[in-house]
């Protein structure tokens, strides 16, 4: 068996590794690129593989950045199977259907204002992402499955998203010993709320590891309730408005998981709370038809706490009048809207009014990648570019980093030194700062044969 990385390889979107095992070749994930226009425009390019030499594609998740270019392998030709968690399956279609809506509409305003992409239309369509969709199959947790003759394939939760599942591919053809391939997916924070703590697969001859934070650890959630509780009292006191941007599946939902859990101690009552984000409202309905996957804590909280998705002051917008009238509120509003990385969706619009404004506070959740507006924003900028207009930034902006849905250092660390014999590991996903700093911990601390994967170059496994 072997495998090579064609995407998330010094960066944190663009998933996609391809596998050779007896005798067929597997596809983990099909992400896609996001970012500066230019990392975005890599979603076009060729494959690196010639698409009909695929037998299966194996899904990690739903989250955009690890499907994304699905509805694109189908409509350039493929026609296999997509294994993935259930969980996975309910989630997928509405991320894919945004994504074609988006492309669609990235397509027009090319075409209105010319230039060299005018003529390309849209990367997908609706109809690709339907005949993606029939393509896809659920494997449960912890159920083998035969991908083909001598190989098989075992999903076990990451605890990133629901449904997100660490990648284990068995190959045993008889001709040599059994050889194990774990791909970690997105790992997931141990006590992460809703979603349970990441599994462990027990053993591998080689690993494929996350790093998005492999160069730093969270704070405690202890503290970071505290930070948060912080940051609602001075905005409150400013008078402005908090927006958070967020994800719709995962941030959103534990975003709102903490607010029904904090209620009180946050001194919620007194805001008016905004999801305003369509596709993170139509999100809450798989959620919630899978309470049978959260952790224990999160369960109980379904059936015990203010439910966290029907706060009394929750109000779901999904309609654009709706969230134009939002636009008018200038103080006591907490507004949850997407995209996360501020590179597209309602939170620009937000934005719009609420950058210019010292009294208003920006909270960010979640990982912002390079090249993204709110990367910008993180990083200071004193002002930035949307609907080609320059807006300065003059609201307050926060990071909760221990919010996240990504495993910190120690938990990366700490997830892999389980793995009996310390296999070699492969580190992908994460900016290079972050697995170089991760690379050093697992060579220093654990003597692990670790790498940088590099794009395009095969490993045996
Ligand atoms: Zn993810």
């Amino acid at each position: 068996m072997r495998f090579c990385s064609l995407g998330a390889v010094g960066e944190v979107t663009g998933s996609c590794h391809l596998v050779e095992a007896g005798g067929h070749r597997f596809l983990l994930d099909c992400g896609m690129h996001q970012g500066s226009r230019e990392d975005e425009g890599r979603n076009r390019d060729a494959f690196g593989f010639d698409v009909n030499t695929i037998d299966a594609v194996v899904l990690s998740h739903a989250h955009i950045d690890h499907s994304g270019r699905l509805p694109l392998l189908v409509r350039r030709g493929f026609r296999g199977p997509v294994w993935t968690h259930p969980a996975t399956e309910g989630l997928i279609g509405i991320m894919l259907e945004d994504a074609a809506n988006l492309a669609a509409m990235d397509a027009e305003r090319a075409r209105r204002f010319g230039g060299p992409q005018a003529t390309l239309g849209p990367l997908y369509d609706e109809g690709d992402v339907r005949r993606t969709l029939r393509l896809v199959r659920g494997v449960e947790y912890g159920t083998p499955r035969q991908l083909a003759p001598g190989v098989t394939l075992t999903l076990h939760d990451a605890g990133h998203i629901l449904g997100s599942a660490i990648v284990e591919i068995t190959e045993d053809t008889g001709q040599a010993a059994p050889r194990t391939l774990v791909f970690s997916g997105d790992l997931g924070m141990k006590d992460a709320p809703i979603v349970r703590s990441p599994e462990h697969p027990g053993r591998a001859d080689r690993v494929i590891l996350e790093s998005t934070y492999g160069d730093r650890n969270h704070r405690s959630r202890a503290n970071t309730e505290l930070e948060f509780l912080e940051i609602l009292e001075q905005a409150w006191e400013s008078g402005g408005n908090v927006l958070i941007p967020a994800f719709a599946v995962g941030r959103t939902q534990e975003v709102l998981y903490a607010f029904a859990r904090n209620f009180d101690r946050w001194n919620l009552g007194r805001w008016r709370i905004y999801l305003d984000s369509p596709m993170a409202i139509r999100v809450l309905e798989v959620y919630e038809k899978n309470v049978d996957l959260f952790d224990p804590e999160a369960a109980k909280a379904w059936r015990e706490w203010p439910h966290p998705f029907r706060l009394p002051n929750l109000h779901l917008t999904t309609d654009v009048a709706q969230s134009q009238h939002i636009n008018g509120i200038r103080s006591g509003a907490i507004i949850i809207a997407g995209s996360g990385m501020c590179n597209g969706g309602r939170i620009r619009h937000h934005l719009r009014h609420h950058l210019g404004r010292p009294q208003s506070h920006l909270v960010f959740v979640g990982y912002q990648a390079r090249d993204t507006l709110g990367r910008r924003i993180v990083d200071g900028a004193d002002s930035v570019r949307m609907f080609g207009e320059s807006f300065p930034v003059r609201l307050q902006v926060h990071t909760v980093g221990g919010l996240s849905a990504h495993a910190d250092q120690s938990g990366l660390v700490e997830w892999y030194a389980r793995f009996p014999g310390h296999p070699a590991v492969s580190l992908v996903h994460g900016e290079h700062s972050a697995r170089e700093a991760l690379a050093t911990v697992l060579r220093t601390r654990h003597g692990a044969p670790a790498e940088l994967a590099r794009l395009g170059e095969w490993q045996d496994v």
